[in-house]
C-alpha cells in the first residue's frame, strides 16, 4: 500500500485542519461530513494509516466498527431517524475520493438522500449537529 500522508483525513487526524468532531478514542475518530448526503451525515475513520479496507489489520478494523456501532446508536437517538445507511467505498473505481479508510453513516429517509461529496452543507447547522451527537456519546 502506498498511503498518502497528505490526504485530507490524515491532516484532520494530525490536527492540521479542523473538523466537527463527534467522538474520539485511542484508535478512531468520528466527525461530520461537510458535504452531507443527509442531515447528520457522519464519518468514522481509524487512526491507523489505511487507504482501503484491505489495508487495515483486523484488530484495528474491529475498533473502527465498534465506533461505527456507537455512533449509529447516537445518530438514531439524537436525530430520531428510522434508519442509518452505512457506506464504505474502496478505491477510486468504487467512487472513493479520500484515500484514507472511512465509513459513511447516513441517517436518512431514502427520499432525502443526496449524492455524497456534491454540495457543501450549512456549516452552522453541521456544527450544531456535531455537538448534539457528541453529547450522546
Ligand atoms: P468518499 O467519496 O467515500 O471518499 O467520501 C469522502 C467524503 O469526505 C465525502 O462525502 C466528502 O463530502 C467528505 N469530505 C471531504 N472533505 C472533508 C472535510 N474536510 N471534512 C469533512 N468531510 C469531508
Amino acid at each position: 500500500m502506498n498511503y498518502d500522508n497528505d490526504n485530507i483525513f490524515a491532516k484532520i487526524l494530525r490536527g492540521d485542519i479542523p473538523c466537527f468532531k463527534v467522538f474520539e478514542d485511542e484508535h478512531t475518530l468520528a466527525f461530520m461530513d461537510i458535504m452531507p448526503q443527509a442531515e447528520g451525515h457522519t464519518l468514522v475513520i481509524p487512526k491507523f494509516a489505511a487507504e482501503t479496507i484491505l489495508d487495515i489489520p483486523a484488530d484495528q478494523l474491529i475498533h473502527t466498527m465498534t465506533t461505527v456501532q456507537k455512533v449509529v446508536s447516537a445518530l438514531k437517538s439524537t436525530l430520531g431517524v428510522d434508519g442509518v445507511i452505512l457506506m464504505q467505498l474502496n478505491g477510486s473505481a468504487a467512487g472513493q475520493s479520500v484515500p484514507h479508510l472511512h465509513f459513511h453513516l447516513i441517517p436518512t429517509h431514502l427520499s432525502n438522500l443526496k449524492r455524497h461529496g456534491s454540495e457543501q452543507g450549512d456549516m452552522d447547522k453541521i456544527k450544531a449537529l456535531a455537538e448534539k451527537i457528541s453529547a450522546a456519546l
